[in-house]
């Protein structure tokens, strides 16, 4: 896919932030590359068109950039995955484990219903944990994760791996 290269060169390196010896992959600048970030948005909508999606979950916060697009041109659906005590009504909530500490992410009751076929979409995936709880989630609601989708990931997720028996879509490796 020639649009692959650019996507990836537009992706910006930075080293040693939030920490030392971490490599961030930030994607702000991508989105500063009006077709870069239009080609981004339509490998996936391309991926899941006729595939049946009522509804597109996106992992706060960068999930939201690519997962609106996404569910407006799929006619889908959109369920934010919430960072903890952001959304105002019901909520269930699943804690998963960070490299000092835990996290959570929560989702509003009523927001997905038993049955839904569900993309889970976040811009990065590193050790699967945050799409983990992700799709735990929508599971205690009934959905069904139908795939989740990053924008990029380690090298060992290219090319087909699972999370929580569901499988994980990338479009380019993390560098
Ligand atoms: P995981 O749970 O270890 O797979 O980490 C993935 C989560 O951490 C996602 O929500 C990402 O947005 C975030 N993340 C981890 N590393 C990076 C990075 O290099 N760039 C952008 N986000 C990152």
């Amino acid at each position: 896919d020639p649009r692959l290269q650019a996507i990836k060169a537009a992706i910006r390196v930075v080293p040693h932030f939030p920490k030392p010896g971490i490599m961030f992959n930030d994607i702000t600048t991508l989105l500063l590359r009006p077709k870069v970030f239009k080609d981004a948005v339509e490998i996936f909508v391309d991926r899941y068109r006729d595939m049946n999606i009522s509804a597109v979950a996106g992992v706060e916060a960068r999930g939201f950039i690519f997962g609106t697009p996404l569910a407006l041109a799929l006619g889908a659906k959109f369920v934010p995955l919430r960072k903890p005590k952001k959304l105002p009504g019901e909520v269930i909530s699943e804690s998963y484990v960070l490299e000092y500490g835990t996290d959570s992410l929560e989702m509003h009751l009523g927001s997905v219903n038993r049955g839904e076929r569900v993309i889970v979409i976040d811009d990065l995936v590193a050790t699967g944990g945050t799409l983990c709880a992700a799709i735990k989630l929508l599971e205690r609601v009934g959905a069904d994760v139908i795939e989740c989708a990053c924008l990029i990931g380690l090298p060992k997720f290219k090319g087909g791996c699972w999370l929580h028996g569901k499988p994980v879509y990338v479009v380019v490796d993390c560098r």
